[in-house]
């Protein structure tokens, strides 16, 4: 015990007084790097700028298997591979005990204090400062959960307090007492909505003052970060900030996560954690940030960004894509008056890589190197418990699946200076058409192409031999067609359809395009009216209704420019009651003159009639006008009806 006590002691003499200074002049990144990725010069950078690298999941993989290599192709230490290519901190996430009463891990790296404890001394050997990320939490911590430690269930909010000001100092130790250079500690993960099982800002408060004391009396050099999501949500950070100031926490940074797929746009961003700095006299930065560089998956465990999704792409999911993302995040935290740096989210985290779903999870389970395995159902049924797995960002890593590092691993080098290499293609934007069944389908001559440095050009396409007659002939259908364009593959998406020459044909964009004629001058009631129950499409359809007699009168009408010549066909539907006798017809109105007549009947609520006229030769240039023309006796209550959907379709001769 004695002993013990005496080796700590030591250890913290030197810490604080010789291996710090020591350590930072470890530090040495590689100089002169080439490379053929396009990379904007960063504006007004910050010598001193914070580059981060989130490694939590590191140890994990390694026991699983993964191996990293730096780019002669021979194995290293992952972190010595960051630091040589410009990342001088890690981050690590820290659970306060993630294992069950059995010592088996919930995954996401298993990490608690011991985890950092490991990464910490391996980045302090290169000269690599630590940012401690306490998640007060057995598991993810984020704005949708801030689950408590069971160790602290059922405490009052001052024995909590205690026991977060307690852990936070014991664990801070065992930092210092093994050399870590610790830089930044975290209160929370994503506070948004609480803290460790808090969610009243007075606990919340209560909780982070102590936490910081703690820091403050380990690591008194130290930057607190408090950290937040959602840049995106107007106001959100703002209330934060007055919240922590009203409560008086202690903190230096005032940190963000960043997914620029979720997050809106990096002047958002800027704007708001400006006025952060302005308000509250604080530093701000990026705690997290990724992109993918690949749509592609790697270990059957599917990711949270891929094709598709209503999500937003400001590059294409490619290395370059990926290098140029992360440069405009710096560039946005330099030109933030107080931004002092960003973190990159596990560029490390790659697939185990084995050959099947079956095989990974078993590493997963064993591990905890998927992001969350099977035995963490004791403590997050709902969802870790349920959704075990993988990992949902190995296309967002700076590594391939076998561990070998990416292109874009350099740009954390290159921004400093900027890297200009020839402009060429880098991705090509995918085409949806749309072609009438009976119309010509003329498929384009040119693509739209993301060029390495951003900007788009259009590049000629060679769709190779297609067979047109099969689009034709296969009625309403959907085909994909590959091109060759800039050397790389084109991809259309064709639809074929039976196309309506009509606009806003279902009236959801109001009354635009069409001509709404109140014949008799008496009617009470005839607009576009928004009511799905009363639609046959969409929310909207044109609504009348008069109490009067005989004061319904009017016609609903379209001119359509720019029609092919051709044979057409009209279609309307109407709905309604206590209308009387009544005369309603659609028309076709051709150079002024009726050249297609059809009547409708109303048969009562819900029960549409939808006519159709005959076919109709149209000639390019002449003028057409397609509608309706309702006339209404009334009874009861007055006529009422709906008219909706009108098409004007074209027909196969
Ligand atoms: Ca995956």
């Amino acid at each position: 015990m004695k002993l013990k006590n005496f080796i700590i002691g030591g250890l913290l003499f030197l810490s604080t007084f010789g291996l710090a200074s020591c350590n930072t002049s470890n530090y040495h990144p590689l100089e002169n790097v080439e490379s053929s990725l396009y990379v904007k010069k960063v504006d007004n950078y910050k010598n001193d700028l914070i580059q981060g690298m989130d490694v939590s999941q590191v140890i994990s993989l390694e026991n699983s298997g993964v191996k990293y290599y730096n780019f002669d192709g021979e194995e290293e230490d992952v972190l010595k591979v960051f630091a040589d290519y410009g990342l001088n901190y890690i981050r690590v996430r820290v659970w306060n005990n993630p294992y069950d009463n059995d010592g088996n891990g919930y995954g996401g790296g298993n990490c608690n204090i011991d985890t950092a404890v490991e990464l910490g001394k391996r980045a302090s050997s290169y000269g690599v400062k630590m940012l401690v990320d306490f998640h007060y939490s057995d598991f993810w911590a984020d704005p949708a959960k801030q689950m408590c430690p069971r160790a602290w269930l059922g405490m009052t909010i001052e024995e909590k307090s205690k026991a977060l000001y307690e852990y936070t100092k014991e664990s801070l130790n065992k930092l210092k007492a093994n050399n870590v250079d610790v830089g930044m500690v975290q209160l929370g993960n994503e506070i948004n909505n609480g803290l460790a099982g808090e969610t009243t800002w007075f606990n919340r408060a209560l909780l982070m003052i102590e936490g910081s004391k703690a820091i403050r009396e380990v690591f008194p050099k130290a930057k607190i970060v408090v950290h937040f999501a959602n840049p995106e949500k107007t106001g959100n950070y703002e209330n934060y900030a007055s919240k922590l100031d009203y409560y008086n926490v202690d903190y230096d940074v005032f940190a963000s996560s960043y997914y620029p797929y979720w997050h809106g746009t990096l002047e958002n961003l800027e704007n708001t954690l400006n006025n952060i700095s302005d308000k509250y006299d604080k530093d701000v930065m990026v705690a997290e940030t990724s992109y993918a560089y690949t749509s592609e998956d790697s270990d059957y465990f599917g990711n949270t960004i891929s094709d598709g999704g209503s999500v937003t792409k400001t590059y294409p999911y490619t290395v370059q894509g990926q290098s140029s993302q992360i440069r405009d995040v710096v560039q946005a935290v330099c030109n933030m008056k107080r931004g002092i740096g960003v973190f990159y989210w596990e560029g490390a985290w790659i697939s185990v890589n084995k050959g099947s779903y079956e095989e990974n999870l078993e590493l997963w389970e064993k591990y905890g190197s998927g992001w969350a395995s099977s035995y963490s159902v004791v403590y997050d049924p709902a969802d870790a418990g349920k959704y075990f797995g993988g990992c949902a960002v190995d296309n967002q890593a700076f590594f391939d699946r076998t561990g070998h590092p990416l292109e874009s691993l350099k740009t954390w080098l290159l921004f400093k200076n900027g890297n200009f290499v020839e402009k060429k293609v880098d991705a090509l934007e995918d085409v949806n058409l749309i072609f009438d069944l009976n119309g010509e389908i003329n498929l384009p001559t040119t693509v739209n192409a993301v060029m390495n440095d951003g900007s788009k050009e259009a590049v000629a396409v060679d769709w190779g031999i297609v067979d047109y007659d099969a689009l034709k002939n296969g009625g309403v259908n959907k085909y994909t067609i590959n091109g060759v364009a800039g050397g790389m593959t084109a991809t259309a998406y064709i639809s074929m359809v039976e196309y309506n020459f009509i606009n806003n044909y279902s009236f959801e964009d109001g009354d635009n395009y069409w001509t709404i004629t109140d014949i008799s001058k008496k009617n009470e009631e005839l607009y576009v009216e928004d009511k799905p129950t009363d639609s046959l499409t969409g929310t909207k359809h044109i609504h009348y209704w008069s109490s009067g007699t005989n004061n319904v009168e009017f016609s609903v009408e379209q001119q359509v420019n720019n029609l092919p010549t051709g044979l057409y066909k009209f279609t309307i539907s109407i709905m309604g009651g206590d209308c009387g006798n009544t005369d309603i017809y659609l028309y076709v109105k051709i150079n002024d003159e009726i050249v297609q007549k059809k009547s409708l009947s109303i048969n009562g609520y819900g029960n549409w009639d939808t006519q159709v006229s005959e076919n109709f030769e149209y000639t390019k240039g002449d003028k057409i006008v397609v509608g309706i023309y309702v006339k209404c006796a009334g009874e009861g209550n007055g006529a009422w009806g709906k008219i909706d959907d009108a098409l004007l379709n074209s027909v196969t001769k």
